[in-house]
């Protein structure tokens, strides 16, 4: 691929060498998927590829974490991108949908037991290292910094990389990332102020309740919920589509997602643990404030064990510049607009971009006539790996065009 200066793209013939090296190094992660926390010879992949593209390399960020430089011939800004490269653990990280008997992986399915990338992040990490080694083929202004994340699953990754200072030393001016979607491969989605939610974990202690008594305070606190989770791939993809009809986007504005289970204290207390997802963030005072309501009203009391994690919130400047820039050079069919949350997952590319402004895009890994559903955490999640060199040419075109912004 050629980049042109104004971040345009041209397709040559090394397209498609490029496009199955990449293919190839997504299969190879996806073979031996790594958990949170386990990352190390994914991370030493990318590092390997990185280096000998010739990028300033640092390993061992906050676990796993990876941090490359790419710096242009002359001065500029600074403008970063994130990938993650953690895999599922599939007994607690997979959708409880009934699974289709069809194999997208066959000859490179997942040979760890318990371990499978259906979140996608083997694609991410592929097409960030597709992007980091692109412009290093070419002139940069500025400084590109590339974010291999690990631990995104537990939300635990992003904070262990930013603790180490090494991201904000870089100072970027601008983050940008994207997550494999449910919409058609050759499609990248963009979210002009929209993204995803913040989640908090509220502990409704209640001593002396009786079962029919915490049973009463579980279906109030259920009754909150604004959302059903989906049950299918189905329904999954309809909610995931409902994000970028102009007139279901309108009613969901606000969402407040609700899971719930129950525990006791060692002193035999039932406890009643609710997970809040909830967009806008901005409501989680008022949500706090009314179970400590109903657990009062119980003779009880709530319990924070953390701040809530926070929403990922997209720029809505930056978003709609990324999607004017992926239409011009991509073509506008290539170009989606969500116009709402996608309520039901949470993200820690949320706390990159409280370090600075930037968006997370959708990219669409599906294909409905050959049956790859490309819908992360399902227990068959497939994406159409077409989706790697799009995704590849949509970043590296979107980023050295911010270098030059
Ligand atoms: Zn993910």
């Amino acid at each position: 691929m050629v980049v042109r200066e104004d971040g345009s793209c041209a397709q040559d013939s090394t397209v498609t060498n490029i496009d199955d090296d990449l293919i190839a190094l997504r299969r190879e992660i996806h073979r031996r998927p790594e958990p949170a926390g386990e990352e190390r010879e994914t991370a030493g992949l990318v590092a390997e590829q990185l280096r000998a593209a010739g990028l300033e390399v640092t390993t061992g960020v906050g676990g796993h974490g990876v941090v490359a430089v790419l710096d242009g011939a002359a001065e500029g800004p600074t403008v970063a991108y994130r990938a993650d490269m953690d895999a599922v653990d599939t007994r607690t990280g997979a959708l409880p949908f009934p699974r289709s008997d069809r194999a997208f992986d066959e000859g490179f399915a997942s040979r760890v037991p318990g371990a499978a990338h259906l979140c996608g992040h083997d694609l991410h990490t592929a097409i960030g290292v597709g992007v980091a080694r692109t412009p290093a083929r070419g002139p940069v202004h500025g400084r590109l910094v590339f974010v291999f994340q690990p631990a995104e699953e537990p939300l635990r990754g992003a904070r262990a990389m930013l603790g180490t200072g090494i991201v904000q030393g870089l100072a970027p001016r601008e983050f940008y990332a994207l997550h494999c979607a449910p919409f058609p491969a050759g499609t990248v989605t963009v979210s002009p102020g929209y993204g995803l939610p913040g989640l908090d974990h509220v502990r409704m202690v209640l001593p002396g309740s009786d079962d029919a008594t915490v049973a009463a305070v579980v279906a109030e606190v259920a009754a909150l919920g604004t959302i059903a989770y989906p049950r299918s791939v189905a329904e999954y993809h309809a909610r995931f589509r409902a994000v970028l009809d102009p007139g279901i986007a309108a009613s969901i504005q606000e969402s407040v997602g609700i899971a719930q289970w129950t525990e006791r204290t060692p002193e035999g207390w039932p406890v009643a643990n609710v997970l809040l997802r909830v967009w806008p963030q901005e409501r989680f005072p008022e949500l706090r404030a009314r179970l400590g309501r109903l657990a009062a009203d119980a003779g009880g009391r709530v319990e924070f064990p953390a701040d809530p994690f926070p929403a990922l919130v997209n720029s809505a400047e930056l978003s709609i510049a990324a999607g004017r820039h992926l239409s011009a050079a991509l073509g506008a069919e290539s170009v989606l607009w969500g116009r709402a949350s996608w309520p039901y997952n949470c993200e820690d590319f949320a706390l990159f971009l409280d370090e600075a402004p930037g968006a997370q895009f959708y990219l669409g890994v599906a294909d409905a006539e050959t049956g790859i559903n490309g819908a992360p955490h399902a227990p068959d999640f497939a994406a159409d790996e077409r989706a790697i060199g799009h995704g590849v040419r949509a970043m590296t075109s979107l980023l050295t065009a911010r270098l030059g912004a």
